[in-house]
This record gives structure tokens, C-alpha cells and sequence, in this order.
């Protein structure tokens, strides 16, 4: 077990493969920056691999005081021995008080590897990261200064907050898309500390001849506009419906996760908690009865269009503008209105204007 130390940094793991960050380390920088801020400790990234060389000034960048460096032929593809062993032997040396990790797949591996090589607790997918205090009800004793680990539990139904008293360092993954990218600030300057550890052929067991990615087949969370459909499409073949507003729209198709799970289209288009996170400025979501599981993908959108014929449907709470009704007759009255009018860019400014523009849609 690592001692506790209050006085140690924030770090974010800084997952890379073939010389490209991933999103989510970066994406963790802002709130891991004001974690930092609150307990005015330093924030680290630590980066590991081979070919890394300009990967340490966008980190400094993104907010990291300092980039921690393990260069290595032998960390040029991720596995999880050798990266767990690499971690651990900082962990151990520098004692940070928090350590977090993109929920990606090679997070997901790497973070459990290290929590029980550490003997420390981990929280999985938190939605949220906060600083504060805990009193604990058997003896009374005020906890300052905690990761407050935040997640939601028990299928969605409860949002859970975590704290990890005294197995440190206090460990966290979050989900691709849930915290905002923050800008670049390219007047950053940091510390860039190289680390020499040992590493040998041994602490690699699998030799990897080569690696296959499958690219995402959209990318919901760059999209603008999205256009997303749910179960009450219906079937595959209507879910052209969504297909048809989508590219009429210039904007990204999407889906729940009932449409995902019926077959209506892939997983990678699946918007929630076990899907992505969005924020576009239109959302339109179709035929979706709006479950908490569904929202907490979605909700952060600025614009929130929804398509539903049962005026209860729980999508209408989050809802700016909703549309009452049966989606067969709704949205082929809008592709065409759309399509004829060229209200493309208004519906992305001004839906409800757009379409009441239209005379066809009743908003
Ligand atoms: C741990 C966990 C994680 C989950 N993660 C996710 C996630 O990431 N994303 C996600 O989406 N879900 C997720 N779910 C599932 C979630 O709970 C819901 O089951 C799912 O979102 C429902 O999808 P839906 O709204 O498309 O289907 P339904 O709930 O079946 O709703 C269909 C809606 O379509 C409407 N409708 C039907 N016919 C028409 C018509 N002709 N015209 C207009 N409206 C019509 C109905 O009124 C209804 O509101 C998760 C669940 C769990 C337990």
C-alpha cells in the first residue's frame, strides 16, 4: 500500500498510440487542472511510449505544470505488463495523491492492473470529479481535501459519489466526451521531467507482429447537428427516416441504445452512458423515450428537438422544442420542407423558427 500524501500531484495518464494523443486525457486536463488548483498541488501528465517527442508541449498546453516521460523502444505498443509495471514504479516513486485515466480500452485494462497492484481503490466511468470534505459517521473524523468520484450507479437510477479515505493514490476513470475539450493555451510553458526505468524483454510477454484499429464509423462528438433515432422507428428499414433528415442536414445520424441493440444501426452511433457523450448546438432526437441512461449523453446539447407521439415521454423534460406526434407522418414533412426551403442553416440557428416557417410542422 503507498502512503498517503497530501502534498502529492495530480496526474493524468496520457494515453497515446502510434505518436497520437487520444481525446480523453485531454479532455480530463481542464477538470484535473482545477483538481489541481483547489488542492494547489501540481498537475502531471505522464507519458509513455516510443516514438512521443512532440506530444509533451500540447500537454503543457492543455494545462499539465509538468509531463512526466518514459521513453522506450519497448513501450511503442501499449500492453498491459510492461505499462502497468512503468506506472506502478512512478506511482511508487512520486506518490501522486490522484491518478485518472481515459475510460478508453486501453484505460479500462491499465487502470484496474495498477489499482490492485497498488492496493488502491478505482472508480470506473465517472461522469464527475470534485474536491471536498468527509466526515465519517463511525468515529467523526473530518476527511479534508478529497476526490469526490462521481458516477452514476444502480442502472442510472442514483448518481453515486465515491471517496476513497486512505488507499491512495485515489483513482478514476472517465468516459470519451464527458468532460469538455478545453482550448489550447499555446503560452503555456511546463516542466518536462525524463524518467529512466528499466525495462526488459521479460515485462513484455506477447510480441505484437502488427496492430489493426477499426476507424469509429461517425464522429458524433465533432458533429453539430445530430440527428438520432430510438426504438419507435421501428424497424432497420425505417430508420432511413433518420438516414434522410441526417444528411439533409448536413448532420451526424445517432441512435439509442434500444435502436443500437433492435439492429437499426451500429454501436458506434449509440448516444448515452454506455454510448457517447454529446453536446452539438441541435439535437433531434426521434422516436426516443428519453431514459436517464439516454440523457446523460445528450442533455448538455445546446438545442434539444424531440419527436415523440406520447405527449409523457420523459425526452420532453430536457426537451426545448417538442413535436407531438407520429414520426412517419412528422419527419418526411420536414425532409421535404427542409430540402425545399433550404432551411438547413436555420434549423441549426433556430429550429422552432425554421420549422414553423415551414406551415407543415406543428411545433
Ligand atoms: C447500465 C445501462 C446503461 C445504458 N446505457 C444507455 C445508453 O448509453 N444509451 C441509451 O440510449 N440507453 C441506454 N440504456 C438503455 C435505456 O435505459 C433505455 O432502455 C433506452 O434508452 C431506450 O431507448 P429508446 O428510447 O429508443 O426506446 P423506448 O424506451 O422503447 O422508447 C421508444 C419511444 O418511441 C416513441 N414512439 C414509438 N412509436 C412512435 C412513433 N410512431 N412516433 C413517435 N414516437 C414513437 C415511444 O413513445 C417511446 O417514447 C442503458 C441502460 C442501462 C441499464
Amino acid at each position: 500500500m503507498i502512503d498517503v500524501n497530501r502534498q502529492g500531484e495530480v496526474w493524468v495518464f496520457a494515453e497515446q498510440h502510434n505518436g497520437k494523443l487520444e481525446d480523453t486525457p485531454l479532455e480530463l486536463m481542464s477538470k484535473a487542472r482545477r483538481l489541481a488548483d483547489t488542492l494547489g498541488v501540481k498537475l502531471a501528465a505522464v507519458l509513455l511510449g516510443s516514438d512521443i517527442k512532440d506530444l509533451t508541449i500540447k500537454l503543457i498546453q492543455f494545462g499539465a505544470d509538468k509531463v512526466y516521460v518514459v521513453k522506450h523502444p519497448l513501450l511503442q505498443s501499449y500492453q498491459t505488463n510492461s505499462y502497468a509495471k512503468v506506472m506502478l514504479d512512478l506511482i511508487h516513486k512520486h506518490k501522486p495523491q490522484i491518478v485518472l485515466y481515459g475510460a478508453t480500452v486501453t484505460g479500462r485494462d491499465l487502470a484496474p492492473r495498477i489499482a490492485s497492484a497498488a492496493k488502491a481503490g478505482l472508480t470506473a466511468d465517472c461522469t464527475d470529479l470534485q474536491i471536498g470534505d468527509h466526515k465519517t459517521a463511525k468515529d467523526k473524523k473530518l476527511h479534508k481535501n478529497l476526490l469526490f468520484q462521481i458516477r452514476p450507479a444502480f442502472g442510472g437510477n442514483i448518481i453515486a459519489t465515491i471517496i476513497n479515505l486512505d488507499r491512495w493514490p485515489q483513482m478514476a476513470t472517465v468516459r470519451e466526451g464527458v468532460m469538455p475539450m478545453p482550448e489550447p493555451d499555446v503560452t503555456r510553458q511546463g516542466e518536462i521531467v525524463t524518467e529512466n526505468i528499466t525495462i526488459t524483454p521479460e515485462d513484455l510477454p506477447l510480441e505484437i507482429l502488427a496492430e489493426h484499429k477499426r476507424p469509429k464509423k461517425v464522429d458524433l462528438k465533432a458533429a453539430r447537428i445530430i440527428v438520432a433515432g430510438g426504438a419507435g422507428v421501428g424497424s432497420r428499414e425505417n430508420f432511413k427516416l433518420i438516414w434522410d433528415l441526417a444528411n439533409c442536414l448536413g448532420a451526424a445520424p445517432a441512435a439509442s441504445r434500444a435502436a443500437v441493440d433492435l439492429g437499426f444501426i451500429d454501436r458506434d452511433h449509440q448516444v448515452g452512458q454506455t454510448g457517447t457523450t454529446v453536446r452539438p448546438s441541435l439535437y433531434i432526437a426521434v422516436g426516443i423515450s428519453g431514459a436517464i441512461q439516454h440523457q446523460a449523453g445528450m442533455s448538455q446539447s445546446q438545442k434539444i428537438v424531440a419527436i415523440n407521439n406520447d405527449p409523457n415521454a420523459p425526452i420532453f423534460q430536457v426537451a426545448h422544442y417538442k413535436i407531438i406526434g407520429d414520426l412517419n407522418g412528422i419527419v418526411p414533412k420536414m425532409i421535404k420542407t427542409i430540402k425545399e426551403k433550404s432551411i438547413k442553416e436555420e434549423m441549426a440557428i433556430n429550429p422552432v423558427e425554421a420549422l414553423r416557417l415551414s406551415n407543415e410542422v406543428k411545433v
